[in-house]
């Protein structure tokens, strides 16, 4: 337990912390004479959205998915090397994958996604019983390499594009609530921040077809969906192009920039809630302020990671940016969208040559911004990243776990303020399904993105609600439906 609250998060909506803790299996389909495949997803939302992709390809290759590892006839793990504890996980995973294989030695184990993509073909040699490594642009490649693996062949493809985007798969819906879903808006990254692994196993960034991402809007909001959230590494940065044009006009189609974007799904209907993840504090433009605050169903809640309070430190994570330009972008969000406008940040503790009074400008810009919630982490040196060529990762682990404690508490403590602010205030929410705790209550989310519970009776999935706020704690909101006033005369 220790271990885990050294290395990760703390103080999020319980839907925040299944999307960065939980590993999700994949459910299971109708099989009519179909072959089993089971998908365990780790790491971000990309990932999660990722394997529906690939259950999409995989369906066209003849194979349903399943919630029963024992019984897969193909069993893929979609990984994350984000910090070096998601690759330990998949590990011992692995471990315990070999003793089913034993048992069933027709099965065939796929390992896709950022790890498949960081270790090649030496997953390979260090992990005997994995039949297939494709890395995240490869995934149309599955059931040859499938084929391939079946014949006793290894399956390998890495290759990372410079076009995909997967824009024609519709993906099969894995673990959904049947309310919300994710939707992939571009691929890859091309900020280079010292830390991070990303641009090294998801390759260069490119943004996918937007009238592509309305169909898939339009299908979910038919489907009886009511949320989607539009997912880049950075979306701030999405940009379209019409094919064959370099500048505006001979198509008659003009580029598409992420404010165009939010603005066209959400005209998909004003009853499909928007939300959107990662901005990035260096391209988070007044534009899109101005295009939420503009539309009721795009939700007031931004996810702006800071990394670090102090500017010397976001230098060397190659950020591009300062302490005053993040506070200029929160002073931003706050003139245009609002005090009540949900924020909340990624942190981390401990970045190499940080001191004790840097460490304490990361504790006092949350104390500016005033974050609803934040995903915090101890750093993690990754293999090949900037940081790791150039810094030596020289914060011993017990202070970069003392800081982390810190940022937690104050983080808990701001989490707390924020939701306390809302008592007896009047809250949309969308219901998402029985709350974790009990069936009796449901639990949905605020336009802030904060998790609200409340009394079930005869409220109905996928409904909005008007919640009077009556309790929190750092973490949810407690409250009671209102009903509509009755209609006089
Ligand atoms: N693209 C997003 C951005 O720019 O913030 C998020 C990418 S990453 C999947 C999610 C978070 O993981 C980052 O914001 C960062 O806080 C954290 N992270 C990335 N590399 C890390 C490392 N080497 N050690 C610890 N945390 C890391
Ligand atoms: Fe990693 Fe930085 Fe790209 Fe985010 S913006 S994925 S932290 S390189």
């Amino acid at each position: 337990m220790e271990h885990r609250i050294a290395n990760s998060l703390k103080i999020l909506t319980e839907a925040d912390k299944e999307a960065c803790e939980t590993v999700r299996v994949s459910e299971n389909e109708p099989l009519s004479g179909k072959k089993r495949l089971f998908i365990e997803s780790y790491g971000c939302q990309m990932n999660f959205s990722d394997s529906e992709i690939v259950a999409s390809v995989m369906r066209e290759a003849g194979f349903a998915t399943t919630s029963d590892v024992n019984n897969a006839d193909l069993i893929f793990l979609n990984t994350c090397s984000i910090r070096d504890n998601a690759e330990q996980k998949v590990r011992n995973r692995l471990k315990h994958l070999n003793y089913i294989k034993k048992n069933r030695p027709g099965t065939l184990i796929g390992v896709l996604g950022c790890m498949a993509e960081r270790l090649k073909t030496k997953f390979l040699e260090e992990e005997k019983m994995v039949d297939i490594v494709t890395g995240p642009d490869a995934y149309r490649d599955l059931p040859r390499l499938v084929e391939e693996a079946g014949t006793g062949q290894k399956g390998v493809n890495v290759f990372l594009s410079r076009e995909e985007t997967y824009a024609d798969i519709s993906p099969i819906r894995l673990n959904s609530n049947s309310v919300s879903a994710f939707v992939s808006i571009m691929r890859g990254c091309d900020n280079m921040c010292s830390f991070c692994v990303v641009p090294f196993t998801r390759g260069r960034e490119r943004s996918r077809d937007p009238y592509s991402i309305v169909k898939e809007a339009e299908t979910l909001f038919h489907d009886g969906y009511r949320e989607v959230t539009l997912l880049g590494q950075n979306v701030d940065s999405y940009k379209w192009t019409p094919e064959g044009e370099a500048v505006n006009g001979a198509l008659g189609e003009t580029p598409v920039n992420f404010a165009n974007l939010l603005e066209m799904v959400a005209k998909v209907n004003p009853e499909l809630r928007v939300r959107f993840s990662t901005s990035h504090p260096k391209d988070i433009t007044d534009e899109v302020l101005y295009t939420i605050k503009k539309y009721d169903n795009i939700c007031n809640h931004i996810h702006l990671p800071a990394q670090s309070g102090n500017t010397r430190v976001l230098e060397i994570m190659n950020r591009t940016y300062s302490r005053e330009w993040y506070i200029d972008r929160i002073d931003a969000i706050r003139r245009i969208l609002g005090e009540d406008c949900g924020v909340s940040h990624d942190m981390i503790a401990g970045f190499c040559t940080e001191t004790e009074e840097e460490h304490r400008d990361s504790m006092s810009l949350m104390e500016y911004a005033r974050f609803d919630f934040g995903y915090m982490f101890t750093y993690s040196e990754r293999p090949g990243t900037l940081a790791a060529k150039k810094f030596a990762d020289d914060i011993p682990e017990e202070v970069k776990k003392r800081r982390l404690a810190e940022i937690i508490e104050v983080q808990r403590r701001i989490s707390l303020e924020r939701n306390q602010r809302l008592l007896g205030t009047v809250q949309k929410v969308l219901i998402e399904g029985p709350s974790k705790k009990s069936d009796e209550d449901f639990s949905g989310r605020s336009d802030q993105n904060k998790m609200v519970v409340f009394p079930r009776e005869n409220h109905k999935k996928g409904q909005y609600v008007d919640v009077l706020i009556t309790d929190c704690n750092a973490a949810t909101l407690l409250g009671r439906v209102l009903l509509p006033e009755p209609l006089l005369g």
